[in-house]
């Protein structure tokens, strides 16, 4: 396999690659050709003795000291540590490896890193230990950045979809499409140069098939990415309905604190408000309008503004009536924002509120706001005075985002944004060649746009392709034979 980067790497890194907090232990990493001989320098055997740890036995891990030099033929103990061994190729980096594992005192982790680069190992930038896995040939770029999302994810489905693009799912994925479409490249390839053996009578159908399939599976990527996106990063929430439904209860229920200031008083909730709660699984990113309708009021002015800007970002609505008071025709209002947003595809959920109280409207007529619409989002009865109805709150927003689904089927989702563009430009060359076949273009041209799918698609994997590209044509096809 050819890599995007053909330098080697050649000399020693070293971080603490534990969390910089105090913690039970720390570790201390080592990588490079130079790993053993700088470990060798500062650790001591439990007898107090030297050791050349590129002897230990590969995987090892042994109890003993870190010292440091503090005069001609003396030494102090820093700490009791134990020291594992990893030998090339078979460590994270694929490099010659040690880790020192410490007490976790901040000072003191620092402290011994300090003696390691003392011992000639550089500081490691962000990273550098998986781009070396990477750079090794370990693991591939998709899997490379997988490490990285899933040290920075938030919550479970953003673990989830990480730990399975690291175990391959995205990279597999990738792989299977850029099979399929290397098999064209060479099929074309063959028939050019050896038109005995490979016709080319009737290809442009057979390759019209493959580009159809090719396009759908790339389609089917591309629209779970955005819903992973969603589910990843969170969804972005819009609490809207006319003043003094609830909307601020609803705000500070969710986030179990009195955020939002609740008045009796219509219109008090002037500007918005944000928080971050977890619901069903995900994370809401709520923000509480202040009441979508026309006013006078400066300030309150803002506040509209705000609240459709809300609106329009949103992935979800939570649309809040009071089933207290009549319906009123800024209800209606509101609800044919909402309508137009959906058709859009952002989601809804209608809450009923205040069901502790007498209540003042019917479902029907509740229902009847979405008439213009093909479908009434699900409707949530709930007094959020009382808490009634809100436990099922988590389950309307899990089955609206399929984050049940998520968890059960093994979906692959492509969370990185870099994975996304290139699969949206391998989609791109693939209509070209449709075109190029509808238009009874040569064979030729077919060529160069699938192989800018296969190139765009690999990059995804970190993988250059011209050389990997003529190896894979004369595995397949026996050229010349
Ligand atoms: P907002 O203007 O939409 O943000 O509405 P608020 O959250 O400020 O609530 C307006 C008033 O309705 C406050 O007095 C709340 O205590 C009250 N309220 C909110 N939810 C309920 C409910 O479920 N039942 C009852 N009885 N009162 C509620």
């Amino acid at each position: 396999m050819a890599l995007m980067y053909d330098h080697v790497e050649t000399d020693t890194i070293a971080a603490i690659a534990t969390a910089m907090s105090e913690a039970g232990i720390g570790i201390i990493r080592i990588s490079g050709p130079d790993a053993a001989r700088i470990g060798s320098r500062l650790y001591r055997t439990p007898k107090k003795e030297k050791t050349d740890i590129s002897k230990w036995r590969p995987g090892t891990i042994r109890f003993g000291y870190i010292v440091e030099n503090d005069g001609p033929n003396s030494e102090s103990m820093i700490d009791e540590v134990m020291v594992s061994w990893m030998k090339s190729p078979h460590s994270y980096t694929t490099e010659d490896t040690v880790e020192i594992n410490t007490h976790g005192g901040m000072f003191l982790m620092n402290r011994i890193l300090e003696l390691v680069l003392r011992a000639g190992a550089r500081m490691a930038e962000p990273g550098e230990f998986t781009k070396r896995a990477f750079l090794g040939g370990r693991i591939d770029l998709a899997k490379a950045e997988a490490v990285m999302d899933l040290i920075s994810s938030t919550n479970e489905f953003a673990r989830k979809t990480s730990a399975a693009q690291l175990e391959g799912s995205v990279s597999d994925r990738i792989r299977e499409l850029r099979e399929k479409i290397l098999y064209e490249i060479a099929f074309i390839e063959s028939a050019l140069d050896d038109p005995e053996n490979y016709s080319l009578d009737g290809y442009p159908e057979k390759l019209m098939d493959t580009c159809l399939l090719l396009e759908k599976e790339m389609d089917a990527l591309l629209s779970r990415a955005e819903e992973g996106r969603i589910l990843k990063e969170g969804i972005r929430t819009a609490i809207v309905g006319r003043p003094n439904v609830g909307k601020s209860s609803l705000l500070n229920h969710l986030a179990g604190e009195e955020r939002a200031i609740v008045t009796e008083i219509e219109g008090t909730t002037r500007d918005t408000l944000s928080e971050t709660v977890r619901v069903g699984g995900v994370l809401l990113h709520l923000t509480d309008t202040a009441g979508i309708r026309q006013t006078q009021d400066k300030v309150e002015q803002i506040g509209v503004h705000r609240a459709q800007k809300a609106l329009d970002s949103a992935d979800l609505i939570l649309f809040v009536i009071d089933s207290s008071r009549e319906l009123s025709a800024e209800d209606a209002e509101i609800a044919d924002r909402i309508i137009k947003k959906m058709e859009e595809g952002t989601k809804c959920i209608l809450l009923v509120n205040k069901v502790d109280l007498l209540s003042e409207v019917q479902e029907k007529e509740v229902r009847s706001l979405f008439s213009f619409s093909d479908r009434c989002p699900p409707l949530l009865f709930c007094s959020l005075q009382t808490g009634e109805g809100m436990e099922e709150l988590g389950k309307y927003v899990s089955e609206l985002f399929h984050t049940g689904e998520i968890a059960e089927n093994n979906e692959v989702f492509l969370s990185n944004l870099r994975h996304k563009d290139a699969v949206r430009e391998a989609r791109n060359s693939i209509c070209l060649v449709k075109k190029s076949i509808e238009d009874g273009m040569s064979e030729d041209f077919f060529s160069i746009d699938l192989m800018n799918a296969y190139r765009v698609l690999g990059t995804i994997l970190g993988e250059a392709v011209e050389d990997d590209l003529v190896e894979e044509i004369f595995s397949k096809f026996c050229m010349g034979k």
